[in-house]
């Protein structure tokens, strides 16, 4: 069982931001911008690889409505979903990263020189 599991039942706090039967959005507990949350669907799906449309399509509507709550709407935000090794997925339980709250930066983010890929 992954801690998000775990916080999907109540075994673990965490500080929510929204949540319906389907999906929980609460603070990312290190967060990398001002506004850091994750969201997630209550059913357990390991990655973004694996999710359906169906689920993708009512995730949206609910980040969507997670956006707004929080004011980023208006202000911008960046969503972020690491899937598998390479991206570092830590917990294997599918989230978005939604970040925002202030100007974000856009850092080089492969540990090799990416001059001769394409
Ligand atoms: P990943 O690297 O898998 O995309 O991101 C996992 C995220 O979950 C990290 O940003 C990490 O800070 C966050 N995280 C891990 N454990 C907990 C926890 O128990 N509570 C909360 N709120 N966030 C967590």
């Amino acid at each position: 069982m992954t801690v998000f599991t775990k916080i999907i039942k109540g075994e673990l706090p965490s500080d929510k931001v929204l949540e319906n039967d389907h999906f929980l959005a609460f603070h990312d507990i290190n967060p990398k911008a001002p506004i850091h949350i994750l969201i997630i669907p209550k059913e357990e799906v390991k990655d973004f690889q694996s999710v359906s449309g169906r689920l993708m399509s009512e995730m949206t509507l609910f980040m969507q409505e997670v956006a707004k709550l929080m004011g980023l709407d208006k202000s911008g935000y960046r969503l972020v979903v690491n899937n598998g090794k390479d991206s570092g997925q830590e917990v294997m339980h599918l989230h978005f990263h939604m970040m925002g709250g202030s100007k974000l930066i856009w850092p080089h983010l492969a540990d090799t020189d990416t001059k001769n890929f394409f």
